[in-house]
């Protein structure tokens, strides 16, 4: 099973929206198998953002995560990364597609309440990153067989 990375961004705590994003993840079937708040800061959002370091827009996403701690995930399932993103929506909360959670809570580009992993390979990253070895628990999920096919687990 993949396991893959989820940031409820400051427009999620604010917003009092982290039981309904949580509840989304949950009801589609995923296993929390880690959770902590964390107050981020400019030199791990350096990190985390370095693909955007270009963009006009930079200094103000790392800032907008900073307003606030923030909640960090790992959800896990079968192609977990996927399954989030397409859960998620895109980028802009006003062009994401109703009944996502962008489309559903965001009308930014910006402040589009989650952060989560788009590959596999940078889910691995970005969990090494925010998370120790020790803060991801690998229980088992009971509800297994009801959730997947015998040859999909
Ligand atoms: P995603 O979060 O969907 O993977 P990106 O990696 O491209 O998208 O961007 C990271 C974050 O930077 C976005 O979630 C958003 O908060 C912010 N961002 C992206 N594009 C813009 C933009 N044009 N204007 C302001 N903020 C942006």
């Amino acid at each position: 099973m993949e396991k893959t990375l989820v940031i409820l961004k400051p427009s999620c705590v604010q917003r009092a929206l982290i039981g309904e994003v949580i509840s989304r993840f949950e009801k589609k079937g995923l296993r929390l198998a880690g959770m902590k708040m964390v107050q981020l800061t400019d030199a791990i959002l350096s990190e985390h953002y370095s693909h955007l370091k270009d963009r006009p827009f930079f200094q103000r996403v790392k800032d907008s995560m900073q307003v606030c701690p923030v909640i960090l995930q790992c959800w896990e399932g079968r192609n977990a990364t996927k399954v989030v993103r397409s859960l998620i929506g895109v980028t802009n909360g006003r062009e994401a597609a109703p009944g996502t959670i962008r489309g559903d809570f965001s009308v930014s580009s910006q402040e589009n309440i989650v952060h989560a992993s788009d590959s596999s390979e940078s889910a691995k990253t970005e969990l090494k990153r925010f998370f120790n070895d020790n803060e991801i628990f690998d229980y088992k999920q009971s509800t297994l067989a009801n959730l997947y096919a015998g040859d999909e687990i």
